[in-house]
C-alpha cells in the first residue's frame, strides 16, 4: 500500500471510530470466555449488527454465513471471528453490488461530463459537491458548478463559498432563478470551456413528490438540449446518521429520478455506519462515494473492502 494510500485508510478509519467501537467492543463482550459459536452468541451477534444499522436481511444474511461456515470451522479467538466476519460482509458486498471505483484522476467517459446531485436538505448536498468539485480539480479537471438550488436564500452564497474553496467556477442566477436555466447556461459554458464537468447542486424539499420529479426533469431536458446524454450521472445523497430512514428516503427518491450512485455522508458522526452495507443492497445501486467529516477533503471514492477494513480492524 503506499503512502496516500495509507493516509486515506487511516482517515477512513478515524471516520468510522464510533462504529467500529461499538461493534468491537460489543463482539468482544459476547466473545469472552466462548470458544464456540452457538445459538446465543449468534443472537447476540444479529443484535450488535442490528444496532450498527447494518439492516435486518443483510444481517440475517451474514449470520447465515457465519452459522454455516461456524459448522465447519473452529474458531478459537476473538481475532479469528473478526476475520471471519469481515471475510463474510466483504463477500456480502462483493455479491450485491458492482463497486466501480473510479478514480478522479480517470478519464471520463464524456466531456462535459455532468452530474447531477440530489436528496433532501441537510443531507449534505452542497458538501459533497464541494468535495466532489475539489477532488476533480486537485485531478487536474476542470469543473464547474451550477447552483441550481435556486430556493433557500443562502444556499447559493454557500456553494459561492464552497467552490471558492475547491477553486472551481460556479455559473448561478441567484435566488429564485430557474433552476433549468442556471443548469442550461453551466452546461452552455462548460461545452465553450471545454470543461470536464459539471457538478449539478439542487433543491432538496420532497414534501411534494411532483413538484420535486417536476423540477428535476425540467433540469434534465435543458441538460439534454446542450449535451444529448446528459446527465451521465445522477447522484442520491444520504445522510447516514439517519439510518434506516435514509433507506426509505431513497426508495422514494428512486420512484422519481433515475439514481445511478449513492453518496452516503456523516458517517463520522454515527455508530451506524454499518448502514453502508445495508443500503447498497437493499437498494440494489452502488455507494460511490462516502462522507466522513464536514471538511473539503474528507469525500472518499467507496472501496468494499477498505470500508469492512475501516469498520471492524483495530490498529491494535
Ligand atoms: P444540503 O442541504 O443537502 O446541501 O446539505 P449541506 O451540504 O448544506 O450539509 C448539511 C450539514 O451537514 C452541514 O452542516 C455539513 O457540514 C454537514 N455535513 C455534510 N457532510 C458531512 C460529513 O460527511 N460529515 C459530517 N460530520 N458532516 C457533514
Ligand atoms: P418547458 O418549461 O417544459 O417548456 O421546458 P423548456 O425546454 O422550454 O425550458 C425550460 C427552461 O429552461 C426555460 O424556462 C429556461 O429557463 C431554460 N432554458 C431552455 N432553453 C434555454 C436557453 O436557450 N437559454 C437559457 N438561458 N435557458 C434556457
Ligand atoms: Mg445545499
Amino acid at each position: 500500500m503506499g503512502f496516500f494510500d495509507k493516509l486515506k485508510l487511516s482517515r477512513l478509519k478515524e471516520g468510522l471510530t464510533k462504529t467500529r467501537e461499538s461493534i468491537r467492543e460489543n463482539i468482544s463482550k459476547i466473545s469472552q470466555g466462548r470458544t464456540e459459536i452457538d445459538e446465543e452468541f449468534l443472537e447476540e451477534l444479529e443484535n450488535i449488527l442490528i444496532a450498527a444499522d447494518v439492516g435486518v436481511e443483510t444481517t440475517l444474511s451474514i449470520v447465515d454465513r457465519i452459522t454455516e461456515r461456524a459448522e465447519k470451522e473452529t474458531y478459537r479467538s476473538e481475532d479469528e471471528l473478526n476475520r471471519m466476519l469481515m471475510q463474510v460482509m466483504e463477500q456480502m458486498l462483493l455479491d450485491t453490488c458492482a463497486s466501480h471505483p473510479v478514480d478522479f484522476e480517470a478519464e471520463l467517459p464524456a466531456k462535459p461530463y455532468i452530474i447531477l446531485v440530489a436528496g433532501v436538505n441537510g443531507v449534505g448536498k452542497t458538501t459533497s459537491i464541494a468535495k466532489l468539485a475539489y477532488n476533480y480539480n486537485k485531478a487536474g479537471k476542470e469543473v464547474i458548478i451550477a447552483a441550481a438550488d435556486t430556493f433557500r436564500a443562502a444556499a447559493v452564497e454557500q456553494l459561492r463559498i464552497w467552490a471558492d474553496r475547491a477553486g472551481v467556477p460556479m455559473v448561478s442566477q441567484g435566488q429564485n432563478a430557474d433552476p433549468a436555466s442556471v443548469v442550461f447556461d453551466a452546461v452552455s459554458s462548460a461545452v465553450a470551456r471545454d470543461a470536464d464537468v459539471v457538478l449539478v447542486d439542487t433543491a432538496g424539499r420532497l414534501h411534494s413528490k411532483i413538484h420535486l420529479m417536476k423540477e428535476l426533469g425540467k433540469i434534465m431536458r435543458v441538460a439534454k438540449k446542450k449535451v444529448p446524454e446528459a446527465p451521465h450521472e445522477v447522484l442520491l445523497v444520504l445522510d447516514g446518521t439517519t439510518g434506516q430512514n435514509a433507506v426509505t428516503q431513497a426508495r422514494e427518491f428512486t420512484k422519481c429520478v433515475h439514481v445511478t450512485g449513492l453518496i452516503v455522508t456523516k458517517l463520522d458522526g454515527t455508530a451506524k455506519g454499518g448502514i453502508v452495507l445495508s443500503i447498497s443492497r437493499e437498494l440494489e445501486l452502488p455507494v460511490k462515494y462516502i462522507g466522513v467529516g464536514e471538511k473539503i477533503d474528507d469525500l472518499q471514492m467507496f472501496d468494499r473492502g477498505k470500508f469492512v477494513e475501516a469498520l471492524l480492524r483495530s490498529d491494535k
